[in-house]
């Protein structure tokens, strides 16, 4: 390809002591955590809402919190789930349900109150490094190109851009490189919800045979209710979708608005209750579930959830199964996916596996942490951990370990991790095999 020299002088337009970069459930927890430690904290986004993927995305529900036994995501997990309770935004009928637009006002009022400096419609671009450290990070917004200048840089990017763009090793999908497809979630109203029965997907193959559908995909995870007559769909998937590619990001747009067509006549042909639903919107950024795994100092495996792993240095604790939604839409992927998703890698009441902070180290970086759907695991392990819970404990720890790294001068790397763990506790985080501080 042919290349052009770009080269500016540009501002450093603000300095902080911890620059979040990415302000989805990771990032929120990254930053509030931090900035309640008497932090100066900077939080940036591309969009203009708060919440990544559970907002912009319009992601409709939360993933489990508890191990059935035991609140998993405690601290600021807990807290936005009562937070958007209080502010109405569980919908009323299902406590894991999100009304997205309320949950935009939720993580407002919280940065808000944490007098966190947030600059939304800024995409990073760059970043400038000094061997391990970053030194800066390069934003384009509105009023045009600048620099932020951090001690401590926060990956919450979901894809792992920070981290990617400082040359840190990563894994991107699968053993032939490809990745679980996204999903353009959406908004339908009209739905008489006191007629609804019974598995959104059962009428699919029936469907299929009256070629309602361009693609026969079995795996249909539905309309939930977030209201007394709407839901939040996530319906559809955009098969070979490239999540690090505008362009095919923008071909998957264009496709799935189109498909979400032929889910609004399945809906009102062959299921009671939709027979007047009306698909009444689209989310502005397409869902991605999976894109850079970034290698850190660990790296969390299936086998450690198998065994329920314990580590000495764990931040938390999680238990959602392992849900990798297949790569095509063919019978065999979708077995593979239930019988993973149902059987062979789900837990009992009260199981969980333990999180170390170490994955939450990048291997090449020194003051950088990562947290939420980037962090270092393989990719079951993130087909589990990637759900809003599993991301407030990550952004939660890495907060607070910024802190600390702060307070003390130090790495990230060489903050005392009995330190952070005790000061997790004493935020409310679920940390049951703390030994105490040695
Ligand atoms: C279709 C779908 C359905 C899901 N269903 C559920 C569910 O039912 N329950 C559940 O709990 N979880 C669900 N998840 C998972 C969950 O929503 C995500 O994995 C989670 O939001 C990831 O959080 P994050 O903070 O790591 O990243 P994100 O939520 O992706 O947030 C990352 C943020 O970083 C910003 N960003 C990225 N790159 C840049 C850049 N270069 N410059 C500036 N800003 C940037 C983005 O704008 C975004 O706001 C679903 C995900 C998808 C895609």
């Amino acid at each position: 390809m042919e290349k052009i020299n770009f080269s500016r002088d540009i501002d450093i337009r603000y300095k902080t002591e911890i620059l979040v970069c990415g302000g989805g459930p990771s990032g929120i927890a990254a930053a509030v955590t931090a900035a309640r430690q008497e932090k100066d904290v900077t939080i940036v986004d591309m969009n203009f809402s708060l919440g990544g993927a559970g907002t912009v995305g319009m992601v409709p529900a939360f993933m489990q919190f508890s191990d059935g036994e035991n609140f998993l995501a405690d601290g600021i997990g807990r807290e936005i789930l009562n937070r958007l309770e209080k502010a109405g935004g569980t919908g009323g009928f299902r406590k894991n349900a999100i009304n997205t637009e309320v949950l935009k006002r939720v993580y407002d009022d919280m940065v808000t109150e944490a007098e966190i400096k947030t600059i939304l419609g800024v995409s990073i671009i760059g970043v400038e490094k000094d061997k391990n450290n970053i030194s800066h990070v390069i934003l384009s917004g509105k009023s045009g190109i600048y620099a932020i200048e951090s001690k401590i840089f926060i990956d919450c990017t979901g894809d792992g851009d920070v981290c990617a763009k400082a040359g840190a090793p990563f894994e991107y999908g699968d053993e032939n490189g490809e990745v679980m497809p996204g999903t353009l979630c959406s908004f339908w109203t009209d739905i008489e919800w006191d007629k609804v029965d019974g598995r959104q997907d059962r009428m699919l193959k029936e469907a299929f045979k009256e070629d309602i559908f361009t693609t026969h995909d079995l795996h249909l995870t539905g309309i939930s209710r977030s209201g007394k007559t709407f839901g939040g769909g996530n319906i559809g998937h955009a098969f070979g979708i490239n999540p690090l590619d505008e362009v095919s990001l923008t071909n998957a747009f264009i496709e799935q608005r189109k498909i979400l067509l032929e889910y609004q006549e399945y809906y009102r042909r062959f299921l009671n209750g939709f027979s007047k639903v009306n698909l009444a919107g689209t989310a502005s950024i397409m869902g991605i579930r999976e894109s850079r795994r970034i290698m850190g100092d660990y790296v969390l495996c299936l086998k450690d959830f198998q065994n329920r792993a314990i580590f000495d240095d764990e931040i938390g604790r999680y238990c959602y199964p392992v849900d990798i939604h297949a790569s095509n839409p063919d019978e065999e992927g979708f077995k593979k996916f239930e019988e993973e998703y149902k059987k062979n890698f789900k837990y009992n009441k009260g199981e969980s596996y333990g999180i170390p902070y170490r994955i939450l180290l990048p291997k090449t970086l020194d003051n950088v942490l990562m947290a939420g759907r980037c962090i270092s695991c393989d990719r079951y392990l993130m087909g589990s951990i990637r759900v809003m819970p599993g991301c407030y404990i990550t952004g939660q720890a890495a907060g607070m370990a910024s802190s600390m790294a702060i307070e003390e001068n130090i790495t990230p790397r060489e903050i005392n991790v009995k330190k952070l763990q005790k000061k997790l506790i004493e935020i409310g985080a679920y940390l049951p095999n703390y030994k105490g501080e040695k």
